[in-house]
């Protein structure tokens, strides 16, 4: 009588060589991983410090990837605003274009609608037919609003109120910009304007150096309200009447908010 002696753990020893058309895998070569009669020898496992010690150096090196990868990502957002801000200003040059040099009316200069009476057009809409798609570009990515202002039908970017005609001077004419590489057509809209106002389509920019506002100090607080001077790591975007955008410092629009008074002060054309 033959008896066939197993391995209590009921792994099988390895099977025989493959052949060639055998495609599953090939159990180790020592045979049962469990049983004393063919386990290779114990490897010896961490110790406590070690495995410590690992863990630390996994800690420190998360810790040293996570600000570059955020960095990185906000130096995407910021390129991403800037080209943004970049067709919309070809939206705006080409609207002028268009309209004997006007600039697009603001939601204070154009005309009410005809039901319910209210301003709720947005210049940025009397430019959408100039941008290839007006709602991929009229929000900044790092607008704490975005989704809102997205849904509300509002823009990002809101026009120099110095360009409409409640402005005195106004410069609501292309041809009364000489200095086209030194005149601001847009600005960054703050997050405290709301995201729903339909008025914040544009900034009351012509009442921010009023001689009370200077008298007080008030004149960089009046900026900061309307103006996200500080978005994208304590600078914004700008747009000019070149078309050009420039990233200006807060600290810098800080300074040509105090005295001594810059002539014209920045955000008026000129
Ligand atoms: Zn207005
Ligand atoms: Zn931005």
């Amino acid at each position: 009588m033959h008896v066939q002696l197993r391995c209590d753990c009921d792994i099988r020893p390895p099977p025989p060589a493959a052949t060639m058309t055998t495609l599953r895998p090939q159990a180790p070569a020592s045979g049962c991983l469990r049983c004393p009669c063919s386990l290779p020898p114990s490897r010896p496992g961490f110790t406590l410090v070690e495995l410590l010690v690992v863990i630390a150096i996994i800690g420190t090196l998360v810790g040293l990837l996570i600000p570059a990868v955020q960095s990185a990502r906000a130096a995407a957002r910021r390129i991403q605003c800037a080209s943004n801000m970049r067709q919309v200003g070809i939206g705006i040059l080409n609207f002028a274009d268009t309209h004997q040099g006007r600039w697009p009316d603001t939601t204070h200069t154009v005309e009410p609608d005809p039901v319910t009476g209210e301003f709720t057009r947005a210049w940025i809409y009397s430019v959408a037919p100039f941008i290839e798609s007006v709602d991929a570009i009229r929000i900044c990515p790092d607008d704490k609003l975005a989704t809102q202002r997205l849904a509300a039908r509002m823009t990002s970017y809101t026009l120099n109120g110095w360009l409409s005609s409640e402005a005195r001077p106004s410069f609501d004419r292309m041809r009364t910009i000489t200095e086209k590489t030194k005149s601001i057509l847009a600005f960054e809209l703050s997050e405290k304007k709301g995201f729903d106002d339909p008025y914040a389509d544009h900034v009351h920019s012509f009442d921010w150096f009023t001689t009370t506002r200077k008298n007080r100090g008030l004149v960089f607080q009046g900026v900061a309200n309307e103006v996200a001077v500080g978005r994208h790591l304590r600078s914004a975007h700008y747009l000019y009447a070149d078309g050009h955008i420039e990233s200006i410092a807060e600290e810098e629009i800080a300074r040509l908010c105090a005295p001594p008074w810059q002539e014209p002060e920045f955000s008026r054309p000129r």
